[in-house]
């Protein structure tokens, strides 16, 4: 069941999605050689509760932090770890997600650690200009389809492939919430769109093809093929002028 937001619970995402935004951002200026996933995580943490707010993902399913922070060829899900040194050459996903008063934000971004390889660099520009392309198309109106259609046309063009077995969605009230948001698509197809829906898009992004196993730790979704992968996300809102970034800061 798809959950219309009205102007009173747009306010309560609003702030939930700030308070993501300004984590997310907090972790990425943290990025360098040397630190720990485990460090990123605890700055997530810390700037959240300080919000008054609760870490989405931390206890969601069992997930035993509050982000999930992944490597190159790790898609999604990554576990923060004190053993995890980020070196110069590796992408982050960091993906993280706040409670407050009742509603979620979601927000994802891949960062560089020093200087990384053209075809990550490439990678990283590419998701991002993808979900900027399928974001563009969640207006009043239009279709689920479109939006995946834009982002699977641009990605694919460029040589990439898009994750087909983890999607975007609803968020609200709950972290996961109707429709599903798939980053593939036909245009003029699915859904149809309406003002008051507040959704996560999410392209993942495969260098390589768009195939993915999940880790013997129960969480860490990779690449089958081993190649990196990159990840963008915001929680938007579809308004009565186009769309709404909530977790943009
Ligand atoms: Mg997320
Ligand atoms: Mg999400």
């Amino acid at each position: 069941m798809i959950i219309i937001k009205n102007s009173e619970q747009l306010k309560k995402m609003r702030v939930a999605g700030r308070i993501t935004g300004e984590a997310l951002a907090l972790a990425g200026e943290a990025v360098r050689e040397g630190v720990t996933t485990k460090h990123l995580d605890d700055i997530i943490r810390h700037h959240i509760e300080k919000c008054g707010a609760r870490p989405s993902f931390l206890g969601y399913g069992g997930f035993p932090a509050s982000a999930c922070i992944s490597l190159n060829e790790e898609v999604i899900h990554g576990i923060p770890s004190g053993e995890r040194v980020l070196k110069e050459g590796d992408i982050v996903k960091i993906d993280v997600g706040a409670l407050k008063d009742g509603f979620h934000g979601d927000s994802a971004n891949t960062f560089a650690v020093g200087r990384i390889s053209d075809e990550k660099r490439r990678l990283i520009e590419v998701t991002k200009k993808s979900f900027e392309l399928g974001a563009a198309k969640a207006i009043d109106g239009g279709r689920l389809g479109d939006v995946g259609h834009a982002v699977q046309e641009y990605v694919e063009a460029a040589g990439f492939s898009v994750v087909r077995k983890y999607v975007g969605h609803g968020v609200g009230a709950a972290l996961h919430e109707d429709p599903n948001v798939p980053n593939y698509g036909v245009a003029g197809r699915g859904l149809r769109l309406c003002r008051g829906m507040t959704i996560a898009i999410e392209p993942m992004v495969n260098a390589g093809g768009y195939e993915v196993r999940e880790l013997n730790d129960g969480w860490t979704v990779v690449t089958r093929d081993g190649k990196p992968s990159a990840h963008y996300e915001h929680t938007v809102a579809i308004t009565e002028n186009g769309v709404e970034f909530l977790t943009k800061i």
